[in-house]
C-alpha cells in the first residue's frame, strides 16, 4: 500500500512544517502501526536534473554552530563505509565528537543562561597507535562527513623553532585561513596534532626537557579556551593591512578567534609506552625491561593506560589533564590490509584505477593480486601507508609500457605482481589477444564482489540515501560503480537521482491531467534500466500521457477513483492493463 503526501497550501496563520519533516512523522507512526506494508510516495517535485544537489556525501549539510543533528551510531556506519576494523577507536571517536558538537549546538539553542558552570570540561582526544592504521584517516573523514573545518598539523614542527607559542597559534590561523578566513566556521573546527609523542620530555634527559615541555604548556591554554590573533605578530604584511584598513575605514580592526569549541586531537606511536604501561598494571618481575614485539599485544596492554603512564612517559599532569578521551588503534596485519584494499571504496584502488584511465585504459584488480599487495606491504610495518608503496612499485613498469601500446585493458592479475616483465612482455606481444578475456574474467569477478558489498551493506545504505534498494537498484549500482572510477556513495547518488527524477514525472502528471499515477518499484527500475544515461523525463511523461491519459481519464470519471498504481508490466503492455483494470472497475461494461 502507498500514501501520497502532498504539499498542502494553508491561508491560516498556523506554522507549516516542511514537507520533509511532515513525511518522517507519517512515515515513522505508519512503520511503528503497520510495519513495512506501507510506503509513502514523497516528495512530490518537478523534475531536477542535477543530482550534484543531494551529494550528502560530499557537501556536508550541518553546520555544528546552526543545525548540528548527526548521532554517534550514523557516523559508525559511515566510518564503517571506509575504514576497515578500529571498531573500539570508530566507537570512541564518533561518539566523543559527535557530544562535542552536539553539546555546542545545545549551548547555542539554550543560551549562556542556561548552561553555564565554571570547569567546562572539553572533551579532546588523544589517539594511541603504530603509523598508517587510520589514525588520521577517521577524524578526517569525521570532520568532513559532520562539515566542520579540520587541519593538521605536526607536533615536531612546533619543538624546532624558538618561538613556540606562535607556531601552536599558527595553527588555529591556519584553520580559518583554510576555509577563507570564515571565522565563524573556524571556531568549530578539528585541530589534528600528528606525532605529539615527540614531545614528551625525553626520559633519557637529566633536569627538565624545557624545549619539549615548553611546547606543551604552549598548548594548554588553545586546548582549553583563548583567543588567537588572526594577524600575525611581527609580520610586515598583517601591519601593513592593518594600516591600510585603519586608513580606509578609520577602524581598527581587530580579528580574533576563540578556540573555546575547537576540538584537539593529538595522535601519536608512543613507543615505550606500552612497556610503561605494563610495569605499573602488572607483575613487575616478568619480563620487565624487555620490549614487548606483538603488535597486537602492545595494543591489548595499551588499552589499560592511564594519566599516570602518559606522566611517566614524559608529559606534563596539566597537558594530560587537557586530553580525558584516550583511543588506542590497533595494528594492521596482512588480512586487514587485503580487507582495506578489498572495500569498493578504498582510495588506493580507485586512485590507480584514474591513473590507468587518464591513458583511457580500464584497470581492473584481481583478489588474488590484491592479497599479494597486502602481504608484501605487511612486512613493510607500515601499516596501510605500505600499500601504496608496494603498489605504485610493481605497477611502474606498465603504467611505462601500456599508455603507448593502445591497450584499452589492464587486468592486474597475480601474474602481473609476481612476474611483471614476462607478463608485460607477453601482453604487448603474442600474447595480446588473450587480455580481453582475462579482463572479462576479473571483471565479473569484481562485479560479484561489488554486488555481494552492496547487498551486505543494503540496509545502511538505504537509509543513509533514502533509497529502497531493490535487487536490480543493486544492479544498477553495481554497473556504474564499474563503469566509472567512484566511491559506491557517487553510484548509489547517480542511481537515486534517476529515481527521483522518475518519481517527479508522477508529479507532472498530476499537475498536468490531474490524475494520481504511483509507479511501483518494478516500473521505476525498468525506467532506470531502459533509459540508462538517456533519461528524458519529458519523453517519459509523453509516452505515459499517450498511453494512459485516455483510459485513465475514463475510469476517474466512471468510478471516482484518483490512484493508479503502474508496474513494469503496465508499463510494457498498457492496453492490456487498463482492460483489465475496466474489467476490474467497471465489470467490463465499458
Ligand atoms: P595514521 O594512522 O598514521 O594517521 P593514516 O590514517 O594517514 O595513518 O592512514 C594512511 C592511509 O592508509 C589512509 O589514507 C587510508 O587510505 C589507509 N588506511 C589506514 N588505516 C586504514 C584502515 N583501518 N582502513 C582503511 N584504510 C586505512
Amino acid at each position: 500500500m502507498f500514501i501520497f503526501l502532498n504539499t498542502m497550501k494553508t491561508t491560516t496563520n498556523i506554522t507549516i512544517p516542511k514537507p520533509a519533516e511532515v513525511e518522517k512523522e507519517i512515515s515513522d507512526f505508519l512503520t511503528n502501526k503497520y510495519g513495512n506494508q506501507v510506503k509513502i510516495v514523497a516528495p512530490l517535485v518537478l523534475p531536477r536534473h542535477d543530482e550534484k544537489e543531494d551529494d550528502s556525501e560530499t557537501t556536508p549539510k550541518h553546520s555544528p554552530g546552526m543545525d548540528f543533528d548527526i548521532l554517534p551510531d550514523e557516523l559508525i556506519t559511515y566510518l564503517d563505509q571506509y575504514i576497515i576494523g578500529q571498531n573500539k577507536a570508530k566507537q570512541i571517536l564518533s561518539a566523543k565528537i559527535c557530544t562535542h558538537f552536539n553539546r555546542i549546538r545545545l549551548q547555542q539553542g539554550l543560551g549562556a543562561d542556561n548552561v553555564d558552570f565554571e570547569g567546562r570540561i572539553k572533551n579532546n582526544i588523544i589517539m594511541v597507535g603504530p603509523t598508517g592504521v587510520g589514525k588520521t584517516y577517521m577524524v578526517r573523514l569525521i570532520a568532513k562527513k559532520i562539515g566542520v573545518p579540520f587541519i593538521k598539523g605536526d607536533a615536531t614542527k612546533f619543538s624546532e623553532t624558538g618561538y613556540v607559542g606562535g607556531d601552536v597559534e599558527d595553527l588555529i590561523r591556519d584553520l580559518a585561513k583554510e576555509n577563507n578566513n570564515d571565522l565563524e566556521k573556524a571556531q568549530y573546527g578539528i585541530i589534528y596534532i600528528d606525532e605529539i609523542d615527540k614531545i614528551a620530555s625525553s626520559r633519557d634527559f637529566i633536569g627538565s626537557d624545557v624545549s619539549r615541555t615548553g611546547v606543551q604548556r604552549a598548548l594548554l591554554k588553545p586546548m582549553e579556551e583563548t583567543e588567537v590573533e588572526l594577524k600575525v605578530p611581527h609580520d610586515p604584511i598583517s601591519m601593513i593591512q592593518e594600516v591600510e584598513h585603519f586608513r580606509k575605514t578609520g577602524v581598527r580592526e581587530k580579528r580574533t578567534v576563540s578556540t573555546k569549541n575547537i576540538l584537539f586531537i593529538v595522535s601519536g606511536a608512543f613507543s615505550g609506552l606500552s612497556e610503561i604501561v605494563r610495569k605499573r598494571s602488572q607483575d613487575r618481575r616478568i619480563g620487565f625491561g624487555s620490549t614487548i614485539t606483538n603488535p597486537a599485544h602492545k595494543a591489548a596492554i595499551l588499552r589499560k593506560l592511564k594519566s599516570e603512564d602518559l606522566i611517566e612517559y614524559g608529559f606534563e599532569s596539566e597537558f594530560v589533564g587537557r586530553l580525558p578521551v584516550r583511543a588506542v588503534l590497533d595494528p594492521l596485519n596482512a588480512d586487514d590490509l587485503f580487507e582495506i584494499l578489498d572495500n569498493p571504496n578504498n582510495p588506493i584502488i580507485l586512485s590507480k584505477r584514474l591513473d590507468f584511465a587518464s591513458y583511457g585504459i580500464s584497470a581492473v584488480f584481481s583478489r588474488r593480486a590484491l592479497r599479494l599487495f597486502a602481504q608484501k606491504a605487511a612486512l613493510e610495518n607500515t601499516g596501510a601507508r605500505g600499500l601504496v608503496s608496494v603498489i605504485e612499485q610493481a605497477l611502474i613498469p606498465f603504467e611505462t609500457m601500456l599508455p603507448s601500446s593502445g591497450i584499452p585493458h589492464f587486468p592486474v592479475t597475480e601474474d602481473v605482481v609476481t612476474r611483471p616483465e614476462k607478463t608485460l612482455e607477453l601482453w604487448t606481444g603474442a600474447g595480446q589477444k588473450s587480455l580481453a578475456s582475462i579482463y572479462e574474467k576479473i571483471t565479473s569477478e569484481n562485479r560479484e564482489r561489488i554486488i555481494a558489498y552492496l547487498v551486505q551493506n543494503r540496509s545502511s545504505i538505504s537509509i543513509q540515501h533514502k533509497l529502497p534498494l531493490t535487487e536490480r537498484r543493486i544492479a544498477l549500482i553495481g554497473d556504474y560503480y564499474l563503469a566509472h572510477v567512484v566511491e559506491t556513495s557517487r553510484a548509489v547518488l547517480k542511481v537515486k537521482s534517476s529515481y527521483e527524477r522518475i518519481r517527479a514525472i508522477e508529479q507532472l502528471f498530476y499537475g498536468l491531467h490531474d490524475i494520481n499515477i504511483i509507479f511501483e518499484d518494478d516500473a521505476i527500475d525498468y525506467l532506470i534500466e531502459k533509459t540508462g544515461d538517456t533519461l528524458n523525463e519529458e519523453k517519459i511523461y509523453q509516452g505515459l500521457t499517450d498511453d494512459f491519459e485516455y483510459g485513465l481519464k475514463l475510469l476517474k470519471e466512471k468510478t471516482g477513483k484518483n490512484r493508479f498504481f503502474i508496474s513494469e508490466k503496465a508499463l510494457k503492455k498498457p492496453e492490456a492493463f487498463l482492460d483489465r483494470l475496466i474489467t476490474m472497475e467497471l465489470g467490463g461494461g465499458e
